[in-house]
């Protein structure tokens, strides 16, 4: 498990240089995600100026994390490019996959049995490839990450909405879809539209019951889930540098929540503490040397307004303990005002269950505080009047905080222990009671509270907060006791106050743990052979799709004229269908089921050219596969916004759509189409929408002269014989065209190779 230690000096020896010419090309200081960037530009995209929010350009990360869910159709893919090795060092964790039921480990052997094809492919396919495999049970991606892997300075690419959690160690880290990181670990460059830039001034230092997630919560209250997109959020100022390492992961990790690219904080003492007891000091010296370049120049910090696109100032020694729910996390209450918020808006204040825990909140620190209301619960003979659960970060944490006599102390208090995974908050969790959809309110110290998210009970009100404020909450078994004012009854009706929690940033005897759960690959993978079996309905190797036929595509029938939205979530729907993510027939079951047809305002319901009934989407394009004709589906606006995930771009490609003809696209979606082999195009008149009738054969001419910036033809034959010829724009460049050509951006590395 260990990182690579040359790698990082290799990163930081092009800062000096990197740094240097982006001053020069910028023309005035810079931001320390300016740095960050700038040093990770491919050498084409350095020698430029960057236009915030304008200019799409092409970065080389450093490494690349999955979890299990998205790490399935990524690895099936790279297992296409032909590829011995990763180019990058890359890791996978199993963590979204384990259900929290009872406890940590009859949740693990359960999903250990139940998922086990997954894990062993996902295993096999690390080993051979030289990727570091995490087995279940051994943490959460992000927590583990931080543990082991981030650095500052560096860049990661996760296939994770909540991989900007590295930021709290100053890694500008992004969330991404496996074809990016199937592009990255297979060698290639990765594009992002540069970010515009957010800094958030922090001053003072938190004491009492304000802790590190109180922040987040507070910025995500001004900025809404809308306010970060686009954007990278740099976090500076006395009190950024007062806050610990895990304190800033926790911060970064939700700015997820806000919509935010990335945030991250400069590298700092705590950074280098936090590094050195986690037995990476030799990280920290070498962070020593280039400090500098490390966090912000100067004279941003002390006129950010001048060099920020939008500045926020939060005081620490102000800042008020929040609480941000129900339902969704920009709905911020100061503990002051909540009680008043719950009584007002009639939710239940009845507390059901606390959690604490989840990549967001699980360190030593988030801990140790927590359990000092639970020591304090039992010193004082209180008795827990909610149910209870912790979710450690990783089996390291957990190992540590159980050798600290922690769990302990939870235990006593009557509270659970789950696995070290990922549970209830992605929606693993048997909560009995749940299917009765009664109206209820927990609160966690997770990141995301949308309806259903924790117990698919649409009901449940959660919301969230520290590990602090949710012990409180839990020993009241109250949403409207504000422990910083309130007084509790304890068993022998005495009136007693929880004191201020106290807690300890990093443990005093250092980490331990006896087995983390790693699985190092292979010196030579050459041997290891991967196992899905033909029969499995999780899992299916991929084939490569067929290159282009050399000539231009005639007598594609209509498959769709989807009205409206149509995000990637109406392109290939989430829920249920999660489980054949590594699965590409089965999960093509559910293309475009959520896409409106515009002739009949239903959802998959299209007329079959070729029967003249109406039949599922799915269903009518499997017809047109098997007997050989190819189709065209037609959108509207912003077609494919939404989550980046790759099987949008898949299915369609896989059951022998040719094209997607819209009024625009969405920028992801539109990449992933051109990755996959598909023609993506725009009208070049957005009015020529209306020309399409439910019956036409349509041709795409010109292909056999595509080139970039040249416009083709499209053809639609209607049923009366009469026919609109329309020309359509394009955004191919001449190494997208060859991926067209070769049949995929796969199969072309694999030819080139
Ligand atoms: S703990 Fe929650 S937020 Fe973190 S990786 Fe798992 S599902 Fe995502």
């Amino acid at each position: 498990m260990a990182f690579d230690i040359n790698m990082i000096r290799e990163v930081y020896a092009r800062y000096p240089k990197r740094i240097e010419a982006a001053r020069k090309i910028i023309g005035k200081p810079l931001t320390l995600t300016e740095k960050i960037l700038y040093a990770h530009l491919t050498e084409g995209d350095a020698t430029q100026a960057c236009e915030r929010g304008k200019s799409y350009v092409e970065f080389q990360p450093d490494r690349v994390a999955m979890q299990d869910a998205t790490a399935q159709m990524a690895l099936l893919q790279f297992m296409q490019a032909g590829k011995n090795q990763v180019a990058v060092p890359s890791t996978v964790h199993c963590d979204h996959l384990i259900q929290a039921e009872v406890g940590a480990a009859t949740d693990l052997a359960k999903a250990n049995d139940k998922n086990k094809e997954v894990y062993d492919f996902l295993s096999s396919v690390s080993d051979k490839y030289g990727i570091g495999f995490w087995k279940p049970g051994a943490g959460i991606i992000h927590q583990v990450v931080l543990e082991n892997y981030a650095f500052p300075g560096g860049m990661m690419i996760g296939t994770d909405s909540h991989t900007p959690n590295a930021g709290g160690l100053g890694m500008v880290a992004i969330g991404v879809g496996g074809a990016d990181a199937c592009d990255v670990m297979a060698g290639l460059p990765w594009e992002l539209k540069f970010p515009k830039l957010i800094g958030v001034k922090l001053t003072g230092k938190m004491s009492g019951w304000t802790a590190a997630k109180d922040v987040i919560l507070k910025v995500a209250g001004i900025l809404t889930v809308k306010g970060g997109t686009g954007a990278i959020v740099e976090y500076f100022g006395e009190g950024a540098r007062s806050l610990s390492a895990t304190g800033k992961g926790t911060i970064c990790n939700m700015g997820a929540e806000i919509g935010a690219t990335t945030s991250i904080f400069g590298y700092d003492e705590k950074s280098a503490a936090y590094l050195r007891v986690t037995d990476r000091a030799d990280i920290a010296e070498l962070a020593d040397g280039i400090a500098a370049h490390l966090t912000g120049d100067d004279a941003v910090y002390t006129n950010p307004e001048n060099y920020f696109d939008q500045v926020i100032e939060i005081n620490l020694s102000e800042l008020e303990p929040h609480v941000n729910g129900p339902f969704t996390p920009d709905l911020a209450w100061p503990i002051s005002k909540f009680a008043a918020a719950v009584r007002e808006n009639g939710w239940p204040a009845k507390l059901e269950v606390g959690l604490i825990g989840s990549c967001t909140n699980s360190s030593y620190e988030d801990i140790s505080r927590a359990a000092s209301l639970a020591q304090q619960a039992v010193d004082k003979k209180l008795v827990a009047k909610s149910e209870y659960t912790i979710t450690p970060g990783s089996e390291q944490v957990r190992f540590t905080v159980d050798r600290d006599g922690f769990l302990d102390t939870f235990g006593k208090m009557g509270g659970v222990v789950l696995a070290n995974a990922c549970g209830p908050c992605i929606g693993q969790w048997a909560r009995h009671g749940a299917d009765k959809q009664e109206k209820n309110s927990i609160i966690t110290s997770f990141n995301r509270n949308f309806a259903k998210r924790a117990d698919g009970n649409p009901n449940t009100h959660a919301f969230v907060a520290s590990p602090e404020i949710v012990t409180a909450l839990a020993i009241a078994g109250d949403l409207t006791f504000n422990p910083l004012t309130d007084l509790l009854t304890n068993a022998e009706g005495q009136q007693v106050k929880l004191e201020e929690p106290t807690g300890l940033e990093l443990p005093p005897l250092g980490f331990a743990v006896k087995d983390a759960g790693f699985q190092a690959p292979a010196e030579d993978g050459s041997q290891v052979s991967i196992s899905v079996s033909p029969t499995s309905d999780r899992l299916q190797l991929l084939e490569s799709f067929k290159a282009w036929e050399g000539t231009d595509l005639t007598g594609l029938k209509l498959l769709i004229k989807a009205k409206g939205k149509c995000t990637t979530d109406h392109i290939s729907m989430a829920g249920p269908w999660l489980r054949y993510r590594g699965h590409l027939d089965n999960i093509s079951n559910n293309m475009l089921i959520g896409a409106v047809n515009e002739f009949n305002d239903k959802t998959n319901s299209v007329k079959n050219q070729l029967s003249g009934s109406y039949g599922e989407v799915p269903a009518t394009q499997r017809d047109y596969k098997a007997k050989g004709i190819g189709s065209i589906v037609v959108g509207d606006e912003n077609y494919g916004e939404g989550s980046s995930r790759e099987h949008a771009a898949m299915e369609p490609r896989f059951l022998g759509v040719r094209a997607i003809l819209v009024k625009s696209f969405a920028r992801i979606h539109e990449t992933n189409l051109k990755k996959q082999g598909m023609l993506g195009l725009t009208f070049n008149n957005p009015a020529d929408y209306d020309l399409i009738q439910e019956d036409d054969t349509i041709d795409i001419l010109d292909l056999t002269s595509f080139a970039a910036g040249k416009q083709l033809r499209v053809v639609f034959n209607h049923a009366d014989g009469s026919s609109d010829a329309i020309f359509v724009n394009h955004t191919y460049n001449e190494g997208q065209i060859e991926w067209f050509k070769a049949g995929s951006a796969l199969n072309l590395i694999k030819t080139e190779l």
